[in-house]
């Protein structure tokens, strides 16, 4: 199977519900060739091809177009002129048939969704969303009580690590996309703000950065800005507009957002300018 017959559902809904539920026993495995739907002109021989299931399909389609012209879903792909016989429109049938049949097939595996309606499925799929997400929050979601408000980073400077252990991960620029350092170390272990300045942002979700912080700081004369992103959900112990301190506790690792390790992803901005975090912190920090 492959996606590309999935993700082209062009026909019209009425047109593959009502195709995918007359079928109702596995389809075999080759296309019949257009030859073999002739026998549905003489309705008295259905079972003579050995395929009842197809030809009583092609049988009651070609009866329904015969007897109500008119249904919507049919004005697609029914033939204009009244010159085509029976035998064409059942040859018609029988190649879109099994086309139809896959597709529908393939949608109805790929969303097991009871809603019809667009708005429906949009709604389920939400609160889906929604649950999910509050099932990843529970799973890593830490208590605030828990945290060790005290802890500081190591060191006396006025830029500190902001980590006390890690390892050393994709940095600025590196295969392709990317803005900062990933300093790789478990999850829930703290972080620490790299300078002393102001919470800019303090968020449970910051698009791909999950749970993160960014801390506007005055450094040497220069404007400094701070990211932590991919921390853990609800351990965010400063809020925006807050003060902090250079090595002051603001959160712990997690690996929330667009991650899929425990680490922290680190950028620096000076005077605005994405700079290489690592290298500003070897420079800097003491
Ligand atoms: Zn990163």
């Amino acid at each position: 199977m492959n996606d590309s017959v999935g993700d082209a559902p062009e026909q019209p809904a009425t047109d593959l519900t009502r195709r995918s539920r007359a079928r109702t026993t596995p389809r075999t495995k080759a296309p019949r060739p257009a030859r073999a739907a002739r026998p549905a002109r003489r309705p008295s021989k259905p079972a003579s091809t050995g395929k009842p299931v197809r030809s009583v399909i092609i049988l009651s389609m070609v009866a329904g177009l015969v007897a109500t012209v008119a249904i919507p879903a049919y004005a697609a792909w029914q033939p204009e002129t009244e010159a085509v016989t029976l035998q064409q429109m059942a040859a018609d049938d029988a190649q879109s048939l099994v086309v139809a049949s896959d597709a529908s097939a393939v949608q109805l595996e790929r969303s097991s969704y009871s809603a019809t309606t667009p708005e429906e499925i949009a709604k389920k799929k939400a609160v889906e969303a929604a649950a999910e997400r509050a099932r990843a929050r529970a799973k890593s979601s830490v208590s605030l009580s828990s945290i060790d408000l005290t802890m500081t980073a190591p060191g006396s400077g006025e830029v500190r690590w902001p980590l006390s252990g890690f390892t050393r991960g994709r940095g600025l620029g590196d295969s392709g996309y990317h803005q900062g350092v990933d300093l790789l170390t478990g999850c829930g272990q703290p972080i620490f703000a790299a300078a002393g300045g102001v919470v800019r942002t303090s968020q449970e979700s910051y698009g791909g950065y999950g749970v993160a912080i960014t801390i506007d700081h005055v450094v040497g004369g220069q404007r400094v800005s701070t990211l932590y992103g991919h921390m853990t959900y609800g351990s965010r112990v400063v809020q925006a507009g807050e003060s902090v301190s250079a090595g002051q506790l603001i959160g712990l690792v997690g690996s929330t957002g667009s991650s899929t390790a425990c680490h922290v992803h680190f950028e620096v901005r000076v005077n605005g300018s994405l700079v290489d975090p690592y290298a500003w912190l070897e420079i800097n920090a003491s």
